[in-house]
């Protein structure tokens, strides 16, 4: 079984507002493990709560930020 391969695009970002978005990229919450597209189709979140996206009004949420990255698909 081969896991997808990612690189690391950013972590302890200070707020939503510096948190990029884009096709490739996706949301890993550290606490669950959980990854997250981040331009999803719907409204999701990890399996623990602490990284989500809001569809609806485009609003990204972050419960710890320590706990958070972005990673691109390579
Ligand atoms: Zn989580």
């Amino acid at each position: 079984m081969t896991k997808p391969d990612y690189e690391l695009v950013g972590d302890n970002y200070a707020n939503t507002s510096l948190v990029p978005k884009d096709r490739d990229l996706v949301y890993r919450c550290k606490l669950c493990g959980g990854t997250i597209p981040s331009l999803p189709a719907r409204s999701i979140g990890c399996g623990c709560g602490n990284v989500a996206i809001d569809k609806d009004c485009w609003r990204l949420y972050i419960g710890d930020y320590g706990s958070f990255e972005v990673l691109r698909r390579i």
